[in-house]
């Protein structure tokens, strides 16, 4: 962004959080925000009860018990603060685990293995398929993750700065704790360069995976998708046989739900697929009230230090019990 690069040197940190929205492998590029947009001003027009108005359009899009909630003026201070420190501290690191990975594993594909690389014929299908491999290793890396999370009781006091917001905005999806960012950060890395030196013993010339505007191409598509409104207000599900294969954002709001019968419901990030096989898929029947957070807890998780420390602290008030499991633990 040429704007960015005349930052003055004061407000360069500022460069980070808004290089999001030109970034397509990041969820806030611009026309994201705006399918999203679209998608809730299509939800409006075609499900929303009483007549229509621009008044009624902008309140159902941008509702005030939404966007001025503390949490939702917390999530924006966590992105802003915690965006600059993660991206200059830990994603070299994991870029450079990615990488070490698809070398290896490439190397080893192409000796101990002795895996020999496709005929050429089979070179125009690389693209593609090499392009959904990547995705749909990534999607399984991310739910592996998000099942630890929800599993592992000490892992779930981490989780819980993401599950804590009692509103969702788009900058929900950037509430997550270092420590979790580190775990997940590790498998997808692993998983994608994994996954990335095994194609390239498989298609050794020029093995070059699909691309849209300017990123994996899967990604740009499940982000163009209405991603962003799965952490909204709006109410979105898809069809039912849809839903045992995609994530609509519907699905994603019950799974920030307090309610006992959402609890460690539809862990999935793009793929639905694997809730379906694991056993924890929950595909709403019909519009669905519940209330968000972590009945009662998420009041204790409304600062910035509360968001970074507070894990630590209920850690330490685990401990006596901790060789004998806990009780209050895990949200299935
Ligand atoms: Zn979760
Ligand atoms: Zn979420």
């Amino acid at each position: 962004m040429e704007l960015l690069s005349r930052l003055p040197d004061w407000l360069a940190p500022l460069a980070v959080p808004l290089g999001y929205l030109a970034d397509a492998g990041q969820r806030l590029h611009w026309l994201y925000l705006l399918s999203a947009l679209a998608g809730a001003v299509a939800v409006y027009l075609l499900a929303a009860p009483g007549p229509r108005s621009l008044r009624g359009l902008l309140g159902h899009c941008f509702p005030a018990a939404v966007w001025r909630h503390r949490s939702a003026r917390l999530d924006l201070l966590y992105f802003l603060v915690h965006r600059i420190t993660w991206t200059a501290l830990a994603l070299p690191v994991l870029a450079a685990i990615a990488l070490w990975t698809a070398n290896d594993l490439r190397w080893l594909a192409g000796t101990w293995l002795g895996l020999p690389p496709l005929p050429a014929a089979w070179q125009a299908a690389a693209p593609l398929a090499s392009a959904l491999a990547l995705l749909l290793a990534v999607d399984l890396a991310l739910f592996g993750a998000h099942w630890l999370m929800h599993r592992v009781p000490w892992l779930w006091e981490f989780h819980k700065v993401h599950h804590a917001a009692p509103v969702l905005t788009p900058l929900t999806a950037y509430r997550f704790h270092p420590v979790e960012e580190t775990l997940t950060g590790v498998l997808v890395s692993l998983a994608s360069g994994g996954t990335y030196g095994l194609l390239a013993a498989l298609w050794p010339a020029q093995l070059e995976p699909a691309r849209l505007l300017g990123t994996a191409a899967g990604t740009a598509v499940f982000y163009l998708a209405f991603y962003n409104l799965r952490h909204s207000h709006v109410w979105l599900p898809y069809p039912r046989w849809l839903s045992h294969l995609l994530v609509s954002p519907a699905m994603h709001q019950l799974h920030h739900s307090s309610e006992a019968r959402h609890r460690g419901r539809n862990l999935g990030f793009a793929f639905s697929l694997w809730d379906w096989l694991a056993g924890s898929l929950y595909v709403p029947r019909g519009r669905e009230r519940f209330r968000l957070g972590l009945g009662g807890e998420e009041t204790a998780y409304d600062s910035l230090a509360a968001l970074y420390l507070r894990p630590f602290g209920q850690l330490r008030r685990r401990q006596p019990r901790a060789p004998t499991g806990d009780g209050e633990a895990q949200k299935s």
